[in-house]
């Protein structure tokens, strides 16, 4: 159910955004999803159709970019994190609390009608 919320969202910025530029429709949508945020894109694409009906995305293309995890590395500076070791540097292994990028859930492209 959190993925409906986040489709209902993702609707509602969308539609304000296709009504400041004078659209009527909304044909496709582009939506960055960061690895280490906690949305499941799968679940996403699976929520949004039913989420989109009645709405100017009704039968909207959702393509969804997937932003890999940044941390920052005291050594090393920004480095690109493996998942399944966690907020650590990959190369030295010490730890990245900071996210850089790949948390983010931000809507990238419209293609209005
Ligand atoms: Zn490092």
């Amino acid at each position: 159910m959190h993925e409906a919320s986040i489709a209902l969202s993702l609707i509602a910025v969308a539609t304000e955004t296709m009504q400041e530029h004078g659209g009527g429709r909304i044909t496709a949508l582009t939506v960055r999803i960061g690895q280490w945020s906690a949305v499941v894109p799968e679940a996403l694409q699976a929520a949004f159709p039913a989420a989109a009906e009645g709405t100017p995305l009704e039968c909207a293309r959702l393509s969804i970019v997937r932003v890999p995890g940044v941390g920052d590395c005291p050594t090393h500076g920004p480095v690109t994190l493996d998942l399944r070791r966690g907020l650590r540097c990959p190369v030295c292994d010490l730890p990245t609390p900071t996210l850089l990028q790949g948390d983010e859930l931000e809507l990238d492209e419209l293609e209005l009608d």
